[in-house]
C-alpha cells in the first residue's frame, strides 16, 4: 500500500506577526510537492495563516486542543473553534503537553476522541525518554500510549488518525534518531495495531520526529515505515523546510 507522506512543521509557542508572514511567504513559494505539507503556528496565527494559504496546498494543524467541547473553560480553544478556520491537523500528546502540563495518557485519548468526534485528524504524538531507551522500554513505552487511544476510540479509528512517533530525547536536542532507529520503532507500531486490524495498520501514516533536518531527511524517508517527519525548529526557516519536503518526494 502506498501511503502519502506528511512533513507537519511545528512551530512551537514561537513567531511575530512579521516573522510568521516572511515564513509563509517563503513556503508559498514553493508550494509544489506529492506530499501533503502542514504547517502548525500558534493559535493566534490561525487565522492569518488560514487565509493566506487558502489558495495553495498548505494544510494547517493546531498545536491544542481542549477535551471539552464549549463553555466555561478559560484559555481552551475547542474542536468547533479550529474547524472554523480550516484545520485538518491537531497535536496531542506532544512530549511538551505530556511533560510540561503533565497530560496523561487517558487524557490525550479523550483528546483524540474530542477531535474524531468533530471531523478533525489528530496527530498523536507517542515516543520514549532516553532513560526508558537506555532501560529497553522503548517499545513498551510506545504501547502503552498508544493502548490508552485504542481502549478509548478502537483499532478503527486509527484509519483517520496519524501518529508521530518522536523520542523526547531527540526533541529540540539536536540529536537525531538514526533512520533505521526510526524505521524499527516504526515497524513495531505498525505490527502492534496489525495485532487488531491488519488494514488499518497498513494504512496508518506514521511520522518521524526529533531534530529532522533537510540533511538527513532523505535516508529517513527512504525507510518503507517512515510516512514524513513532523518538524519543530528546523520548520521555521522556510528554505530548510521546503528541503525536506523535497526529500519526501
Ligand atoms: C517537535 O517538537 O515535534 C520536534 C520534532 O521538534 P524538533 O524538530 O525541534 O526536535
Amino acid at each position: 500500500m502506498t501511503r502519502q507522506k506528511i512533513v507537519a512543521g511545528n512551530w512551537k509557542m514561537n513567531g511575530s506577526l512579521e516573522s510568521i508572514n516572511a515564513l509563509v511567504d517563503g513556503l508559498l513559494k514553493a508550494d509544489q510537492s506529492d506530499s501533503e505539507v502542514v504547517i502548525a503556528p500558534s493559535f493566534p496565527y490561525l487565522s492569518l495563516v488560514s487565509q493566506s494559504t487558502a489558495d495553495s496546498n498548505i494544510v494547517l494543524a493546531a498545536q491544542n486542543v481542549s477535551d471539552q467541547e464549549k463553555g466555561a473553560f478559560t484559555g481552551e480553544v475547542s474542536a468547533s473553534m479550529l474547524k472554523d478556520f480550516s484545520v485538518k491537523y491537531v497535536l496531542v500528546g506532544h512530549s511538551e503537553r505530556r511533560s510540561l502540563y503533565a497530560e496523561s495518557d487517558d487524557f490525550i485519548a479523550s483528546k483524540v476522541k474530542v477531535l474524531l468526534d468533530a471531523e478533525l485528524t489528530p496527530m498523536l504524538c507517542i515516543g520514549e525518554t532516553l532513560e526508558q531507551r537506555e532501560a529497553g522500554q522503548t517499545l513498551s513505552v510506545c504501547e502503552q500510549q498508544l493502548q490508552a487511544v485504542l481502549d478509548l476510540v478502537g483499532v478503527e479509528a486509527f484509519a483517520k488518525i496519524v501518529i508521530a512517533y518522536e523520542p523526547v530525547w531527540a526533541i529540540g536536542t539536536g540529536l537525531s534518531a538514526s533512520a533505521e532507529q526510526a524505521q524499527e520503532v516504526h515497524q513495531a507500531i505498525r505490527a502492534f495495531l496489525a495485532k487488531s486490524s491488519e488494514t488499518v495498520a497498513k494504512k496508518v501514516q506514521i511520522l518521524y520526529g526529533g531534530s529532522v533536518k533537510a540533511s538527513t531527511s532523505a535516508e529517513l524517508f527512504a525507510m518503507p515505515d517512515v510516512d514524513g517527519a513532523l518538524v519543530g525548529g528546523a520548520s521555521l526557516d522556510a528554505d530548510e523546510f521546503i528541503a525536506i519536503v523535497k526529500a519526501a518526494g
